[in-house]
């Protein structure tokens, strides 16, 4: 078997479209099964996983809502189970609310905080003891250049995304003495549903925005998870939060 990741498995939260389907498919070209998991969207994991499949890895895809810690526990569990231990957790799987501060309602703001921050939280701590008893494991988790910038109406997000660089740099320092490195992408703006909702000329209007001229696509992102996800490539990173924005904010 060749590949970056020959041999290894990877769990992405979010991967039936968009960003967490690019890593998905990045990840199972360079080697990897893949466990994913989604939100209500049983037809695009079914073309996921038979993209996987047509690549020659294993693939397993479940229907999880990711603030619902026991189904994300259970996820996890199950993954491993069927593919052997997790050696790549992608903490990926978002959604955005939007909204003036007025009119954002606790449920709003739980939601948004709940399958950011919290979700990957746990899954870190699911996945912890096993990749620190083989001592090696990669957690990367997809922030969010909102969570630097800030943007108006788009509180909540820009929390939750912020809490997760440090969640990064934190877990970081736990981690890496035990071999588990754990990194974090802040992407700037990339065409996928969730940008979609944003308009028709969204991808347009943004993209005059920046140096590059352009938004992103979901697999420029991948390559970032690729890159913290191999060895040697990732292997001096450490709490980083890497930016493929397009110029929008250099740092
Ligand atoms: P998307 O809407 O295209 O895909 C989101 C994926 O997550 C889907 O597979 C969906 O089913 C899943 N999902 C959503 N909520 C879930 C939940 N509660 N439980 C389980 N699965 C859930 O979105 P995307 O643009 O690919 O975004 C992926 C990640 O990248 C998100 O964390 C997002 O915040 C982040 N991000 C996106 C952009 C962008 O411009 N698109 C920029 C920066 C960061």
């Amino acid at each position: 078997m060749s590949g970056q990741l020959a041999g290894q498995v990877a769990i992405i939260t979010g991967g039936s479209r968009g960003i967490g389907r690019a890593i998905a498919l990045l990840f199972a070209r360079e080697g990897a099964d893949i466990a994913f998991c989604h939100l209500d969207d049983a037809e695009g994991a079914a073309a996921v996983v038979a993209q996987i499949e047509a690549l020659g890895r294993r693939a397993v895809a479940a229907a999880v809502d990711v603030a619902d810690l026991p189904a994300l526990r259970g996820f996890i569990a199950q993954a491993q189970a069927q593919l052997g231990p997790c050696d790549i957790l992608v903490n990926n799987a978002g959604l955005n609310l939007r909204g003036a501060i007025g009119t954002i309602t606790e449920d709003m703001f739980d939601r948004v905080m709940d399958v950011h921050v919290k979700a990957s939280f746990f899954a870190a701590q699911a996945v912890w003891d096993g990749m620190a008893a083989r001592g090696r494991g990669r957690i990367i988790t997809t922030a969010s250049q909102l969570g630097l910038k800030g943007a108006a109406n788009i509180v909540p997000y820009c929390t939750a995304k912020a809490a997760l660089i440090g969640f990064t740099r934190a877990l970081a320092f736990e981690g890496a003495p035990l071999g588990i490195l754990v990194n974090a992408i802040a992407p700037g703006p990339v065409a996928t549903d969730l940008t979609a909702q944003l308009g028709p000329d969204w991808a347009e209007r943004t993209g005059a925005k920046l140096p590059i001229g352009r938004v992103g696509q979901p697999e420029e992102i991948a390559a970032a998870a690729l890159l913290l996800a191999s060895s040697p490539g990732g292997d001096f990173f450490v709490g980083a939060t890497l930016s493929p924005n397009g110029g929008d904010i250099m740092h």
